[in-house]
C-alpha cells in the first residue's frame, strides 16, 4: 500500500499487514494514520490521487453551507472507525477553486472516491453516517 503521510506528505510503502500496526512515516516519523480527516490544498489531493494507491474519501464542502458542517461530524467518526482501510481527506472548495473545477464539484457536500488515479464513486448532497459507512464500504 502506497500511503501519503498527512504531515510531511512523503509517500511510505506499507505492507497490507502492518496498516493496522500504526506505522509511522519513514521520512519524518509522524503516525501515517492518525483516524482524523485530513485538510488537504489542491495540490496534496492531487498528488495523492496520482501517487497512492489508498482509498481517498473525499469531502468538498464549505464554509458556509449549513449540511456541510452537520456532515463534518459524521465523516470524523467514520474516518475514526475506518482508517486506514481508506483515507479520509477534507478540501475547502472556496480557499481550493481550481481544484474543485478541475473534479467538477457543482454542489456541496460532494463526496468523491478515489483509487489508483481514478474517480470511482461520487454523490452530492450529506449522508447520514450509517449510509456514508454503507457506501465507503461498497469499495473497500
Ligand atoms: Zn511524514
Amino acid at each position: 500500500m502506497i500511503a501519503m503521510c498527512p504531515n510531511c506528505g512523503g509517500l511510505n510503502n506499507i505492507p497490507k499487514e502492518r496498516l493496522n500496526n500504526k506505522p509511522n512515516c519513514g521520512k519524518c516519523k509522524s503516525p501515517v494514520y492518525s483516524g482524523q480527516p485530513i485538510n488537504m490544498s489542491g495540490t496534496q489531493l492531487t498528488r495523492a490521487i496520482e501517487k497512492t494507491n489508498e482509498l481517498l474519501v473525499i469531502d468538498f464542502w464549505a464554509t458556509w453551507c449549513g449540511p456541510c458542517k452537520i456532515f463534518a461530524l459524521a465523516f470524523k467518526q467514520v474516518a475514526e472507525q475506518l482508517e486506514p482501510k481508506a483515507r479520509f481527506i477534507k478540501i475547502e472548495t472556496e480557499k481550493e477553486q481550481v481544484i474543485s473545477t478541475k473534479h467538477n464539484i457543482r454542489s456541496i457536500p460532494t463526496l468523491a472516491i478515489f483509487r489508483n488515479g481514478k474517480e470511482i464513486d461520487r454523490i452530492s448532497g450529506a449522508l447520514s453516517a450509517p449510509d456514508f459507512t454503507n457506501w465507503v464500504n461498497q469499495h473497500i
